[in-house]
């Protein structure tokens, strides 16, 4: 869609030298599923030559907290992985995002919503044809696209506060993943701004890897059907579109998303059971490369993953812990276990 490009933002965000992210939100510990998305941003970067930051996505101030940041970034480190820039807190960027708003807004491609999420649901799920055919799951159908003055004053008057739109015309985007290769998606009317006045992820994450010259964005492959809604932003912006590699999900034992209920999966609570950060470096590593190192029985240092990262070699398949890995029963015995 070069067409629709908006020149008016593209010297605003000025890209430097290669730069590969990793952006957690701090809203609990990380796990070994972000600890292992994290590390393969870090041995990407380091492998290309570019910096290595960490931004935290802390946009919303009630699920966000500092002491998850602090933790947050104390466990990257004890893994070695320090971000190359002081840490960008997306909560203290608000004036930037809401002036991609005010270009998107000039260019006449915003518009207010006022559905609410149970409403998006119904409407998504009854007859009306979407603006786009077959879209994302969750993804607006576009009601509010066309509301007449006297709709807007009505809901209004109700006391709803509209969130802001992309009047979105992408259709479908494609673009090439480092691990998953060819991928496509449909993007859909995205948020820009909640209704309660919080830039919305997708439009700060653009912003974001934009302005700090983010040219690799590794995160999990859940957020891949995302990115063609970050595409189109980046071209109605102007901003260049980084390198993505989506990662396969760690899984739990049931083949659901790991989570913290999954056990001890935390550097904290790993720690607790005598298992070291180069321990986890080893287990973290044994999932990324074909390597008969036995996980948590041997210790590896960051530079030693280094030297032998081949992205080409990445599993483009979910990592499924077994019970035993989880539980800790292939720990070496000499390792203290947690008391029944
Ligand atoms: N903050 C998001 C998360 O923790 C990641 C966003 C991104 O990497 O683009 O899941």
């Amino acid at each position: 869609m070069p067409g629709r490009c908006l020149p008016v933002a593209r010297n605003r965000f000025v890209q430097r030298a290669g730069c590969g992210r990793f952006a957690p939100s701090p809203t609990g510990d990380l796990h070994l599923g972000n600890l292992r998305t994290a590390l393969i941003s870090w041995l990407l970067a380091r492998q290309d030559g570019a910096a290595w930051i960490v931004r935290m996505e802390d946009l919303d101030p009630v699920t966000s907290s500092t002491d998850f940041a602090r933790s947050q970034l104390a466990d990257l480190a004890a893994l070695g992985m320090v971000s190359d820039r002081d840490v960008v807190y997306q909560s203290q960027r608000f004036a930037l995002y809401r002036d991609a708003i005010a270009t998107l807004r000039a260019a006449g491609v915003v518009y207010e919503c006022y559905c609410t999420r149970r409403e998006i649901r119904q409407a998504a799920t009854a007859a009306h044809p979407a603006p786009h055919g077959e879209l994302p799951e969750g993804a607006y159908p576009g009601t509010c696209r066309r509301l007449d003055q006297a709709s807007r004053m009505r809901l209004q008057g109700d006391g709803r506060r509209p969130a802001l739109r992309l009047l979105s015309e992408a259709g479908s985007i494609d673009f090439t993943d480092l691990i998953g290769g060819a991928m496509s998606g449909l993007v859909d009317d995205v948020v820009l701004q909640r209704n309660d006045g919080v830039p919305a992820y997708n439009l700060a994450v653009v912003v974001d890897d934009a302005d700090q010259g983010v040219t690799q964005v590794v995160r999990g492959d859940d957020l891949a059907s995302s990115t063609p809604r970050q595409i189109e932003l980046q071209r109605l912006l102007g901003l260049r579109t980084p390198q993505y590699a989506h990662v396969p999900l760690v899984l739990g034992p049931d083949g659901s998303r790991l989570a913290k209920r999954d056990g001890d999966v935390t550097l904290a609570r790993l720690a607790a059971r005598g298992v070291t950060a180069g321990q986890v470096l080893a287990r973290l590593g044994a999932s990324l490369f074909d390597s008969d190192d036995g996980g948590v029985r041997r210790s590896v240092t960051i530079d030693e993953l280094l030297a032998r990262f081949s992205v080409a070699q990445l599993p483009t398949t979910r990592w499924r812990l077994s019970a035993a890995e989880l539980n800790g029963d292939d720990l070496p015995r000499s390792l203290p276990r947690s008391q029944p």
